[in-house]
């Protein structure tokens, strides 16, 4: 196969954006590639949505309009379609983090039904996803990951998180949409994993459509994954996985150094590296009985992938292998790829911006240099400016 080098294709890779949008792109990555900017952007804030500053205007023309389709679903719409003229589909992701009650929880879960119909009508949106903390509390996750006696109000709780996950994968089978459950702090994913596990053994029966996540800057995923397998082929289900490195390593590693035990999290970078592309190596190996959505802006990985597939003899657009990116973030990974035929999905994060701002925080910090995505974001969003002007 072809793979040379698609992604430094700027014209491909930028074909949506104006001038002006490209200049704004351009400030945008050039502030939070400071690190003491970020630092300090982010304290100050965190500081003035908690004072009910004005800020949130400045938030929204700036990082949020990068970042996010919009306040609410709607909003994404014409994003939606733009991305779609080129072949990349979206999964309209409701980012509002941090809640913890009841109410919160069930309109939460009511915004993900209503998108997994939005889903059923509009091609372009051919996958939907959710977040548990968005269904129910992070102490009671941990709780049950723990596997600690609940009191008769938390078993009532925790029952309303089961339903609420059952609700959404039975309408997502009903309408033909594969779920997306994204994975967050480890110490609550074991209850997660095995809410996960029993909704793949209810609703893929006859395909994946439930997809939990693997984290695999975890040095254990491989080994469960491979655990998974053994039981979904006993118990005849169909597995999807969303692979990504995880973004929590920080917080992982000093909780793990605070409480005193081992870190879960592999010791370097490569090692994390290494990992993924085990995991991709082997869904690639097993699609009879498993898809995969790779998350990942990682070039390497990326090109590891189509590599496999042309090895397999699978075609560019095999249904049971999807790539993924953030909206704002990677589009010469997204759109190259899309326009070799792959099918690619970018996560369209929305919701009121100070509800998204822990989504936002963490993208800032992931693109500074020191998280060292920014330069090649810069280095590319320079590039297309330099092709435009001697056009
Ligand atoms: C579509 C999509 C969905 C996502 N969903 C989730 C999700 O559900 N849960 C979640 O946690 N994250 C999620 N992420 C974020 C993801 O986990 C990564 O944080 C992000 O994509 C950066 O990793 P990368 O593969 O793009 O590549 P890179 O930029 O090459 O890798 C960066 C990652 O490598 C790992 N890493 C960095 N330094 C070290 C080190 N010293 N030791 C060990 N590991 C290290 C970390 O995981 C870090 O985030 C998602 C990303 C995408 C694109």
């Amino acid at each position: 196969m072809n793979t040379d080098l698609i992604f430094d294709n700027t014209e491909v890779a930028f074909s949506l954006k104006s001038d002006s949008e490209l200049e704004r792109a351009y400030f945008l990555f050039k502030m939070i590639s400071i690190e003491p900017l970020v630092r300090i952007g982010t304290a100050a804030t965190n500081f003035a949505i908690k004072a009910h500053l004005p800020i949130e205007g400045l938030i929204r023309f700036t990082v949020f309009d990068h970042f996010c389709g919009g306040v609410n679903e709607d909003d994404c719409l014409s994003v939606v379609d733009n991305m779609y003229e080129k072949g990349v589909s979206s999964v309209l992701d409701y980012s509002v983090e941090g809640k913890e009650s009841e109410d919160e929880f069930d309109s939460a879960k009511d915004k993900i039904l209503k998108i997994i119909d939005f889903a059923k009508e509009i091609d372009a949106i051919p996958i939907a996803v959710f977040k548990p903390t968005g269904f129910g509390r992070l102490s009671l996750y941990e709780k049950v990951s723990k596997k600690e006696a609940l009191t008769e109000k938390e078993t009532k709780e925790w029952q309303s998180v089961i339903n609420r996950f059952d609700e959404v994968c039975k309408k997502s089978k009903e309408n033909d949409v594969a779920i997306l459950i994204d994975s967050e702090e480890s110490w609550i994913q074991d209850a997660i994993d095995d809410l996960v596990t029993q909704m793949m053994k209810k609703y893929n029966t006859e395909k994946p459509i439930v997809y939990n996540t693997f984290q695999m800057y975890r040095h254990d995923r491989l080994a469960f994954l491979l655990k998974e397998h053994k039981k979904a082929k006993e118990g005849n289900y169909f597995l999807g996985y969303k692979l990504v490195r995880g973004a929590y390593l920080e917080k992982e590693n000093d909780r793990a150094k605070e409480k005193g035990y081992p870190s879960p999290c592999c010791a370097s970078k490569a090692l994390t590296d290494e990992n993924f592309n085990k995991g991709l190596n082997y869904m690639i190996d097993n699609l009879d009985s498993m898809s995969l959505f790779a998350g990942t802006h990682n070039e390497d990985s990326s090109y590891l992938l189509m590599q496999m597939m042309s090895d397999k003899g699978l075609l560019n657009n095999d249904p049971r292998v999807w790539f993924g990116q953030l909206y704002g973030m990677s589009d010469h990974i997204s759109f190259n790829l899309a326009d070799k035929g792959y099918n690619v999905a970018k996560y369209i994060p929305f919701g009121p911006v100070k509800d998204v701002m822990p989504y936002l925080i963490r993208r800032a910090e992931e693109n500074t240099s020191v998280a060292g995505q920014t330069g090649r974001e810069l280095a590319l969003l320079k590039k297309e400016k330099k092709r435009r002007k001697t056009l």
